[in-house]
C-alpha cells in the first residue's frame, strides 16, 4: 500500500489522505485549509492539491470544511461516503452555509463494512462537535490502519469511542489527530458541564444573547436544557430550525421549532430566502416571534445570535442589558466578521471539539498501533514525546510504502 497526505501533516485542517493498492485507490477526506473558510474572494484554485480527479471511493469523517471543502475538485460520478448525518449535512446545509461547492455530489450512505476495491472500510461513529462524525478503519493486505477524523472524549457522545476502542483490533497504522497539542493548558471539561453554567448566565437580569454553531447539536440540546432550567423561552433562526429538522430524522430527542419552549424570530438573510421559497419558512414561522415581543419581555427569552439578530440586539438594547455570550471556539474572535461585538464579550462558555492531549495518550494506550503518522496538528514533532508508540512524520505530499 502507497500512503499519501496531501495536505494536514503540518497544520489544523485541510486533511486530504490517499490509500493506494494495485489498481484500487481511495481518499480519506478531501478539506481546505481552515483559513479558507473566511476568506474573502475564495477561489478553490488557490487551495489546489495535487489529487487526482479520480477515486474508486472517497470517505469523508464529517461535515466540517476542512474535511470536505474541495470535494468539488473531484469528478461528479466519485462515490463519496460518509454516515448519514454527514450526507445530510453535505447534501442540504452546505449548499446554503458555504462556498464549497457540494452540489451533484455522489453520496452514498455508510453504515457498514463496504468493500472497494482491495480495501474493506469500516466506520465507527465517534465523538466530535458535528453530529455524524466517524473515524473510518480500512483493512488492505493483511494491514489494518486507523484513520480517527476529529475526536474528542468529553462530549455526549463519547460512549461510542468506547465501542471503537473495543472493535478495532491489531491496528498497524493509526492516522490520529493532535489539534489541542499547541493549545496549551486546554483542560476537559465535559459538555454536560455546560448546562449549569449557561443555566448561571440565563438567569441574570440580562437579555442572553449566544453566539452558537446550530450545527453543533450537542452545543444546541446543551443551551435548550439551561433553557428548560432557567424557564426561559430559546428564540432561533430559520436556518436552526432546518439544521434541527433535518438532525431530528435520526434522533427524536433533538428539539424542534415545534416544541414548547422554542420561538422562531425571521432573520432577514439569504439562507431564510431559500427556506422560504423552498416552503420550509411558512412552517416555521408559525412559531414567529416578533422584535417588538422581544423588546417588551427580555426577561423571558434566550437569544440565539446571528447577524440579523445581533443588530437587532445591538440597536434596541443598550449593552449593558445584553448579556452577550460566546460559544464557539476563541479563534474565530480574530478574524474580521460580524462578531466584531463579541470581541469584548466577558461570557465564555464552550468546550473543545478536539480531544485534550491526556485523551489521546489515554486512546493510544488501549488502541496500542503499531506506528502513529500523525494529521491535522502543528506539532507533529511532539508525537514521539506524548504517545507511547512508534511514530512516523511525514510532509504533505510525500508518499510512504505501509
Ligand atoms: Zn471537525
Amino acid at each position: 500500500m502507497n500512503l499519501t497526505i496531501y495536505r494536514g501533516t503540518n497544520e489544523i485542517g485541510g486533511n486530504c489522505i490517499e490509500i493506494e493498492s494495485g489498481n484500487s485507490r481511495i481518499l480519506l477526506d478531501c478539506g481546505i485549509p481552515l483559513e479558507a473558510i473566511s476568506t474573502k474572494n475564495f477561489n478553490i484554485s488557490d487551495y489546489k492539491i495535487d489529487i487526482k480527479a479520480n477515486y474508486d471511493a472517497v470517505f469523508v469523517t464529517h461535515a466540517h470544511p476542512d474535511h470536505y471543502g474541495l470535494l468539488a475538485l473531484l469528478t461528479d460520478e466519485t462515490p463519496i461516503y460518509g454516515s448519514v448525518d454527514t450526507c445530510e449535512l453535505l447534501k442540504n446545509i452546505a449548499p446554503l452555509t458555504t462556498k464549497f461547492q457540494t452540489k451533484n455530489l455522489n453520496l452514498k450512505v455508510l453504515d457498514k463494512t463496504v468493500q472497494v476495491g482491495e480495501f474493506l472500510v469500516t466506520p465507527h461513529s465517534i465523538d466530535h462537535s458535528i453530529a455524524g462524525a466517524c473515524a473510518f478503519e480500512i483493512f488492505c493486505k493483511n494491514k489494518t490502519i486507523l484513520y480517527t477524523g476529529d475526536i474528542r472524549f468529553h462530549g455526549r457522545c463519547k460512549g461510542k469511542n468506547k465501542a471503537l476502542i473495543s472493535n478495532v483490533k491489531n491496528v498497524d497504522y493509526l492516522i490520529m489527530e493532535g489539534t489541542t497539542i499547541s493549545r496549551v493548558g486546554q483542560e476537559k471539561v465535559f459538555e454536560d458541564d455546560l448546562i449549569s453554567l449557561f443555566e448561571d448566565e440565563f438567569k441574570k437580569d440580562k437579555l442572553p444573547l449566544v453566539q452558537v454553531s446550530a450545527q453543533n447539536i450537542d452545543r444546541f440540546v446543551t443551551i435548550y436544557k439551561a433553557c428548560l432550567k432557567s424557564k426561559k423561552t430559546l428564540v432561533i433562526d430559520p436556518y436552526s430550525c432546518y439544521v434541527l429538522e433535518l438532525y431530528g430524522k435520526n434522533n427524536k430527542n433533538i428539539p424542534q421549532f415545534s416544541w414548547n419552549n422554542i420561538r422562531v424570530y425571521r432573520a432577514n438573510n439569504s439562507i431564510t430566502n431559500v427556506l422560504e421559497t423552498n416552503g420550509f419558512l411558512k412552517k416555521y414561522m408559525k412559531k414567529e416571534i416578533s422584535a417588538n415581543e422581544i423588546q417588551k419581555y427580555p426577561h423571558k427569552f434566550v437569544l440565539k445570535g446571528n447577524f440579523d439578530i445581533n443588530n437587532l440586539c445591538f440597536s434596541k438594547f443598550k449593552n449593558e442589558e445584553l448579556n452577550i455570550i460566546f460559544s464557539m471556539w476563541k479563534g474565530y474572535l480574530d478574524r474580521p466578521s460580524y462578531l466584531d461585538k463579541y470581541k469584548d464579550v466577558t461570557t465564555y462558555i464552550h468546550t473543545s471539539g478536539h480531544s485534550t492531549v491526556g485523551d489521546l495518550q489515554q486512546f493510544v494506550d488501549n488502541i496500542r498501533p503499531k506506528a502513529i503518522i500523525p494529521i491535522h496538528t502543528e506539532c507533529k514533532d511532539k508525537y514521539k514525546a506524548l504517545f507511547n508508540s512508534n511514530i512516523i512524520e511525514i510532509m504533505d505530499n510525500e508518499t510512504i510504502y505501509l
